[in-house]
């Protein structure tokens, strides 16, 4: 290897924090703007258009390739840099909440419009920032000599939708050697901790609806099915895992008039366990409880799948890393907000 040729290898003492944060630094009011853009232009999971175009805008400026339409969905790309044999990402969000419309700056709940929609948890950061970590480290292996890919990973709906699943299956995030991610928070730390795997799914009831006093020998009350698979649920939670969960929420009762057999009903369940296979387990439990329910009212049902996620693993190596560099760096100073602070901070939710 000749003094020309970059090492190929990357070592910790390569850039200092101090020299990597001041190439953050240097770039970070393009992307801070950024953010305030984003925070003006709230779009709801799967509909993030005007955002995706403002993050590939900002990639493209920096001069990333990008590949839209990742994974056949229209709001999620990837913007790519750099050559060689590491491959490092970044993964940003950008889907805002509905009814959380909010003034920025301030402390306390103004909304710009009421029930609108909004960045409650900070999305608008999100994307930006990671889009900023990726530029940043391009700028670094370049100052450094490294010969590295950097890929940015714009994924559609967190917000309940699980668009990075869609990506994982897809093949999107193969190549990878290793990728990060963060969420804002009123903290800076490293988050160790596994979360849980979970599985979502509607289950539909449907039974024959008739009057209830005239003829209710007739009917078949899918409302009452969907009342036993909640008991049945609510008696297998004294044997199953504590570590384990399940929710539900009743999401049609069928009807509101109580002189009607209701002939449909359906309810939204969430399955989770530490491990994929667990919460399979449990899922498939669950749907022994409904066909026990729909046996019991002579009801069908249907199961309408509507989500599922992996645990996260924690990565040991890459959490001490980060959390040496989250020491050197330090808290950044906060800037006084437009209101005074609640004496009681609200909750994360
Ligand atoms: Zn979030």
């Amino acid at each position: 290897m000749t003094a020309e040729t970059p090492d190929p290898v990357l070592r910790n003492d390569m850039l200092s924090t101090d020299a990597v944060s001041a190439l953050a630094d240097r770039k970070a009011p393009t992307f801070i703007a950024l953010s305030d853009r984003l925070w003006g232009m709230p779009e709801l999971r799967w509909e993030e258009v005007r955002s995706v175009e403002e993050h590939i805008a900002a990639a493209e400026a920096e001069g990333f390739t990008i590949t839209r339409n990742l994974a056949g969905m229209p709001t999620a790309f990837m913007a790519e840099c750099g050559e060689g044999d590491i491959t490092i990402g970044f993964l940003g969000e950008y889907d805002a909440l509905a009814g959380l419309s909010q003034e920025a700056g301030l402390t306390e709940q103004k909304p710009l419009e009421q029930g609108g929609k909004g960045h409650g948890c900070h999305h608008n950061l999100l994307g930006s920032a990671s889009l900023l970590a990726a530029v940043t480290l391009r700028d670094a292996l370049a100052e450094a000599g490294v010969k590295a890919r950097v890929r940015y990973f714009g994924c559609p709906a967190e917000e309940g939708g699980s668009g990075k699943t869609y990506m994982a299956r897809e093949g999107s995030f193969d190549g990878l050697d290793a990728a990060f991610c963060w969420h804002p928070a009123p903290y800076n730390a490293v988050m160790s901790a596994a979360t849980l795997a979970n599985k979502q799914a509607y289950f539909r009831f449907t039974g024959r609806s008739s009057h209830a006093a005239v003829s209710p020998e007739v009917g078949r009350s899918a409302l009452d099915a969907l009342e036993l698979m909640n008991i049945g649920i609510n008696f297998m939670r004294e044997h199953m895992s504590s570590n384990c969960r399940v929710h539900y929420s009743i999401t049609d009762t069928g009807g509101t008039s109580p002189n009607v057999v209701q002939g449909y009903a359906e309810g939204l369940y969430l399955v989770r366990a530490p491990r994929l296979d667990e919460a399979e387990d449990l899922y498939a439990r669950v749907l022994r409880i409904a066909e026990g329910a729909a046996l019991m009212t002579d009801t069908t049902f249907e199961v309408v799948f509507d989500r599922a996620t992996s645990g996260i693993l924690p990565n040991r190596a890459l959490e001490e890393a980060m959390h040496e560099a989250f020491e050197a760096i330090g808290a950044p100073a906060m800037t006084r907000p437009t209101t005074s602070m609640p004496t009681v901070l609200p909750t994360l939710r």
